[in-house]
């Protein structure tokens, strides 16, 4: 079956001007302008009977960084899982409503979900480089499978590794497994993985969870800098690395979406009462 190009993997476009007035955070920051919008409308997700996530309009502005926050269980993962279309891969589930890329849905007919995926990248909790390939392969693995390789391999897989912070610690030992990195490189390994096939938007659950601080740290360093080049939203149960990465930052709490504003703002100044009992540590 011929498989149909999305829009959503079109050469990216240059844009000029910039529709909302820049958010203090990011204000003075360069961004490459060509990174993408993602709009979630009336976002639900089901397993089974039971939605996870409840109509959820919540905007990942491009070349920022946006928090997922709220207790276990309220729904973050199952949220960015529906960003990238991986929800669907779990027998049972179901998604309502829309996520745009820039305004077209990845939901829309004929968009094919590999294509997605490709487009907006995955970064998990627990670091998960393929244990048996080499560093090297294990960059070299996501452009195989997008049909990206190409024949400047090297160069790519070269170029990823250096976008994730981690070629200098790894250029001797390309050859290696993954699986012989430290937790903190592992996790970086994947990021690579990730940006080698240059998708638009970064989405990262828990990236940090397993990690200890000085990995976290340094995987908090690179999130700054890849953020000038992706949209990227990431899960953390982490209040204080919530506030030190991301520009904006979104509250859930059973399944709905409580409250998304400046990540300042959520921190001092919430609009709603249960955000203030949850980033005061009341609950969760
Ligand atoms: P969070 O990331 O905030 O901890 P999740 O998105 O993992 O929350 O879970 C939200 C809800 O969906 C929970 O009630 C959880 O039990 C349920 N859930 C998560 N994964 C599955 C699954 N594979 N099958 C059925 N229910 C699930």
């Amino acid at each position: 079956m011929t498989r149909t190009t999305p829009p959503m993997v079109r050469p990216r476009t240059t844009v000029t001007t910039r529709e909302d007035p820049p958010r203090t955070t990011s204000a003075s920051r360069p961004t490459d302008r060509s990174a993408r919008r993602v709009e979630l409308e009336g976002l639900t997700a089901y397993y089974g009977d039971n939605a996870a996530v409840q109509g959820v309009s919540l905007e990942f502005r491009p070349s920022e960084v946006t928090a997922i926050i709220g207790p276990s269980g309220c729904g973050k993962s199952t949220l960015v899982r529906c960003v990238n279309r991986m929800h669907e891969e779990i027998p049972g589930t179901r998604v309502e409503g829309a996520v745009k890329l820039d305004g077209e849905d990845i939901y829309g007919p004929g968009i094919d979900p590999v294509a997605v995926r490709a487009a907006i990248g995955m970064v998990f909790q627990k670091p998960n480089p393929f244990p048996t390939m080499s560093v090297f392969d294990n960059v070299a693995a996501g452009l195989r499978l997008t049909g990206k390789r190409g024949r400047n391999l090297n160069a790519r897989v070269e170029a990823a590794l250096r976008g994730a912070g981690l070629w200098d610690e790894v250029k001797d030992r390309l050859g290696k497994p993954g699986s012989a990195l430290s937790g903190g490189q592992q996790q970086r390994l994947c990021i690579a993985r990730a940006i080698a096939v240059e998708p638009e938007v970064v989405l990262m659950d828990e990236p940090c969870s397993a990690l200890d601080p000085q990995a976290t740290l340094r995987i908090e360093e690179l999130i700054t800098e890849l953020k000038n080049r992706y949209t990227i939203a990431i899960v953390t149960h982490n209040m204080q690395q919530a506030a030190r990465v991301a520009d904006s930052t979104a509250f859930m709490l059973n399944g709905e979406l409580v409250e998304h504003a400046l990540t300042d703002k959520i921190f001092t100044n919430p609009s709603d009462k249960r955000t203030e009992d949850y980033v005061t540590g009341r609950f969760g």
